[in-house]
């Protein structure tokens, strides 16, 4: 999830525009890979992260028509070899949100598509929210707010004068200001300060099922279901190029030996978290052993594109023909 996750799309379509991306489908054996969050009605959902089960049962109908489609792992070997299929299709999940389970995986089945799910292991079994959709909750759905916002984060103590009754693009300008600020901080830093926010706001941190991470018996339901790939996404989805590469580190190899444990899967491939990538994240993820990485960049791959730094595509909440055309721009027809 993240901001970041808009920003990065935007300058990637800045940069590489969907045209070049065609052109080059057009002669390359190809795989588009798909990036999803959330299956589901949120109330709010500034980052577009969730996508109904509706408009989600109508896309994979369209996938199913538009190429071959299989796992992350399969496609990127695959594309390594001459024999490799002229399109393919992968779907990948981020975070580990509980309707993963609950709601894309029935769909999936029912479609018969495998897709790769990749998981922040520190979440699972959290009664909390992810502190991002706190955030949400606290500046977006909370009514009435304090005037005055007076927050230590990581010990840099930030005043924020709301005024009386703060409008929308207000509220909004905040929630990116503070996650801005906690994005840097270390996982118990974050912590500390979304438990401020929320007792400054008023507000309970505590999740219905459907809006927090799986747990574990979930995890491994998911994993043995037969049609899903466990994929790391580090302990507690720390922005790997902001923190110490100790951290980072950390972060990465003990997030996957969780996975491993749990599922009993190989968990070879990892996306990074809000998309934040540099060389020196992308060498942490690869000594740690995995053997592909997801940005968000948009894009396609081909046997040409760095394992480490494979792009996806951000599917928002489209109904089938918008979802279609969406596709189409990055791989014609
Ligand atoms: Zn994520």
């Amino acid at each position: 999830m993240g901001l970041i996750v808009a920003e990065e799309l935007a300058r990637g379509v800045r940069k590489a525009t969907r045209g070049f991306w065609r052109r080059r489908a057009a002669s390359h054996p190809h795989g588009l890979v798909l990036m999803y969050h959330r299956i589901a009605e949120p109330s709010a959902d500034p980052w577009e992260l969730a996508v109904s089960p509706g408009n989600f049962a109508a896309q994979l109908d369209v996938l199913r028509h538009s190429g071959a489609v299989r796992l992350l792992s399969e496609m990127t070997e695959a594309l390594g070899r001459p024999s490799a299929p002229r399109r393919q299709i992968a779907v990948t999940f981020d975070d580990g949100y509980r309707d993963n389970l609950a709601s894309a995986l029935p769909v999936l089945e029912a479609a018969g598509i495998e897709a790769t799910v990749f998981v922040s292991s520190g979440f699972t079994g959290s009664e909390s929210r992810f502190w991002w959709d706190t955030l949400v909750q606290i500046f977006l759905e909370t009514p009435h707010l304090p005037r005055r916002m007076d927050i230590s984060f990581g010990g840099r103590r930030c005043t924020w004068s709301l005024g009386q009754s703060p409008g929308r693009f207000r509220r909004r300008r905040l929630l990116r200001s503070v996650w801005k600020e906690l994005v840097r901080l270390d996982p118990a830093e974050i912590d500390s300060a979304v438990q401020s926010l929320a007792d400054w706001a008023g507000v309970s941190r505590s999740a219905n099922p459907e809006d927090r991470a799986m747990n574990h018996d979930e995890l491994r339901h998911l994993a043995r279901s037969g049609q899903i790939e466990i994929g790391g996404h580090t302990l507690t989805h720390a922005a790997l190029t902001l923190v110490p590469p100790a951290v980072a580190t950390r972060e990465i190899a003990d997030g996957r030996a969780a996975l491993r444990d749990w599922t009993g899967q190989k968990v070879e491939s990892f996306a990074y978290p809000f998309g934040m990538h540099d060389t020196a994240a992308a060498g942490l993820v690869r000594d740690a052993g995995f053997k592909r990485s997801c940005t968000v960049t948009p894009g396609i791959a081909t046997s040409a594109t760095d394992p480490f730094r494979i792009p996806r595509l951000h599917v928002k909440n489209w109904p089938a023909d918008e979802f279609e055309q969406q596709i189409l721009s990055f791989v014609g027809r």
